[in-house]
């Protein structure tokens, strides 16, 4: 395969092939984390099919010819199997630990997990990193409030995150604190490369600055009395020497990366916002602090400290730094950098897609192939806040619900990179649909009649079903699908479309009655038999296909299925294939493998009794929506 992309040439445009190194041609067209086009270049003798073999490109066309050579424009994510073994390196933002984790860092946490887990099926050598942002004066206020040392209350909150974590399935692989030693002496390091590249110079700021951003201000983009428009509170003018960074100085070849690189900031709309911010003009930023103790020297005068940003965004890379290994950026960088996509919010889209390319380009260090900035949440269509009231705590929701409804609701139900809203209603209307109704009472029924009529075993392989089949037709139509979606981070479109099987299932189940076809007896009941085999088959695809999103509902399907833990954790995505089930395993006891959520009781001490629904509700559902009222005010008073 090798030889036959001998003197291939790929980038993301034709204009640039030129300059793009041959190498790199397989690690870019296989690794990036979403389908984009890219170009090829070629000598004679490469024809479009053969790339379209080489890369498993879902579409590919001539784009030009001549001399000999074609340039071929192709679209697609990779192979299968070719992207087996290449690493992919998934990041969740470094959350700041002045406070307790909020719904805000579970959200991206749980879509970066999902991504992680849906390239490791893929058989890429996953890195997926997270971690705490510990540096600042933020966080030195907010051990000072709770009387507590900075590094004190740091550890207090990042194990906090780290349980968190454990509690929502979310299995990183890299947890990075700013303030542990190894990465403190990646940025000692790194300042020095940027400066010895002539990009730091020293300067008087003059400015406003909001503590809560930590972040300068221009006047322009405050709101009434010099308040910050995103923390509502004023910002402070502040007058020291720090240390800048020439930013300015990256104004051209930023424009060139967000021109030639139209998927680097993803959503789409997100990239028109920051190519916005580069055309205005990039302005040097002040990456030191003279007032701030709690941060990492300034190599060069230790009087000041580095600007927290300026140090956490390197968490990214000390976060790979090998176990053992001396704490040098060329370690550091040897595997897994450049990171394949970051998760950030939109918040902070400036600092990932112009200060952190910029940052990297200045250390002559390899750029990260995305960045995707996800969108706000709200509760029931408000703006959440602590002075509101009306936070969602995760800890809380995953203890009321588990995990796996959680992490199902946020990916489900809210499109990934849009804002989105969480309510209790609707979350419990989603979950027990789909999760309990749609997938559960299928397994359930479907086990029921096996065990009844065949001893809980598999009648025949699942293989010898006919490939016209319509359920085996649409189960492999939906998992290719569901594959491109995640790969595109549309986890919301990924469910949707294996839920789908589902469906298909509950009506193919209705339509068949292979109930009354046991009552026949003969060959109706072996008919009977085989529909059943269909259905399971389905279902143990839905488990590996929503595994990334649900790991611990789809486990619990595979050992229903008659697997044993080891197996589910050994599966591949190669696993979605129909013809998983053996004629004679032997199925488990059905049991339900999601528990219809039901609305907790409102306790005792309520005293405002809860407003009546007002609907055309029947009894039932009324009570229903009266209890969740009264939770909901129970978990609002605990969070503020
Ligand atoms: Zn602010």
């Amino acid at each position: 395969m090798a030889t036959l992309l001998k003197g291939l040439q790929w980038s993301p445009s034709p204009a640039r092939l030129a300059t793009c190194h041959s190498s790199r041609v397989l690690d870019h067209a296989r690794s990036v984390a979403f389908p984009r086009t890219f170009f090829l270049h070629a000598p004679s003798g490469f024809t479009p099919s053969r790339f379209g073999k080489v890369l498993n490109s879902r579409s590919f066309s001539v784009a030009k010819r001549g001399g000999g050579a074609v340039i071929v424009r192709a679209e697609g994510n990779g192979g299968d199997e070719a992207g087996r073994g290449e690493r992919f390196t998934v990041t969740t933002p470094l959350y700041y630990v002045n406070a307790a984790p909020h719904m805000g860092s579970a959200y991206p946490t749980i879509a970066a997990d999902a991504l992680a887990r849906f390239q490791r099926l893929q058989g890429r050598d996953v890195n997926f990193i997270t971690g705490t942002d510990e540096h600042g004066e933020k966080i030195a206020l907010a051990a000072a409030a709770k009387g507590r040392a900075p590094k004190e209350h740091c550890d207090a909150v990042a194990a906090e995150y780290q349980l968190l974590w454990k509690e929502l399935g979310i299995a990183y692989d890299k947890f990075i604190r700013t303030t542990d030693s190894h990465h403190e002496t990646l940025v000692d390091e790194f300042y020095k490369r940027v400066e010895a590249k002539g990009d730091i110079y020293q300067a008087k700021y003059e400015g406003l600055y909001c503590v809560n951003c930590e972040e300068y201000k221009d006047e322009d983009e405050l709101i009434e009395d010099l308040c910050c428009p995103i923390h509502r509170k004023p910002c402070e003018a502040r007058n020291e020497d720090n240390y800048f960074f020439a930013l300015s100085k990256y104004q051209q070849p930023l424009e060139e990366l967000l021109s030639s690189n139209p998927n680097f900031v993803r959503p789409s709309f997100r990239m028109n916002e920051v190519q916005g911010w580069v055309k205005e003009g990039l302005r040097d930023f002040s990456i030191s602090r003279a007032a701030v103790e709690w941060g990492i020297p300034v190599p060069t005068n230790p009087k000041q400290t580095i600007y927290v940003w300026f140090d956490a965004l390197l968490g990214y890379i000390s976060a790979l730094l090998p176990e053992g290994k001396e704490p040098i950026l060329t370690n550091a960088t040897e595997r897994g950098w450049p990171a394949s996509v970051h998760i950030i919010g939109k918040d902070i889209l400036r600092f990932h897609a112009v200060y952190w390319p910029a940052m990297l380009m200045s250390a002559d260090l390899p750029l990260p192939e995305a960045v995707f900035g996800h969108g706000f949440l709200t509760k029931d269509g408000l703006k959440m806040g602590k002075s509101l009231g009306n936070t969602i705590e995760p800890r809380e929701l995953v203890s009321k619900f588990g995990p796996d409804s959680v992490r199902y609701y946020f990916l489900k139900e809210i499109e990934f990179g849009k804002d989105g809203d969480f309510s209790e209603k609707r979350f419990i209307e989603i979950v027990n649909a789909n999760l309990a109704n749609t997938i559960g009472n299928l397994l359930n029924r479907t086990l029921g009649l096996l065990k009844k009529n065949c001893d809980a075993v598999i009648p025949v392989d699942s293989s010898s079903i006919s490939e016209e089949n319509p359920i085996r037709i649409l189960a492999a139509e939906s998992v290719s699908k569901a594959k491109l979606h995640y790969s595109e981070l549309d986890y919301s479109s990924a469910c949707d479309i294996i839920l789908g099987i589902a469906t298909a299932g509950n009506l193919y189940m209705s339509e068949k009655a292979p109930w009354s076809l046991f009552k026949e007896g003969g060959s109706a009941a072996e008919d009977a038999a085989q529909e059943l085999t269909v259905i399971l088959e389905a279902v143990r695809i839905i488990a590996v296909a929503l595994s990334p999103v649900v790991p611990e509902l789809c486990n619990r399907i595979y050992l229903q299925l008659g697997f044993t833990e080891a197996d589910f954790k050994s599966i591949s995505w190669n696993d979605t294939q129909w013809g998983g089930l053996k004629s004679g395993q032997v199925m488990a006891d059905a049991q339900p493998i999601f528990q219809r959520l039901e609305v907790p009781n409102a306790p005792e001490t309520q005293s405002t009794p809860p407003k009546k629904g007002g609907k055309k509700n029947d009894g039932k559902k009324q009570k229903g929506s009266a209890k969740q009222k009264a939770d909901s005010a129970v978990v609002n008073a605990s969070a503020s």
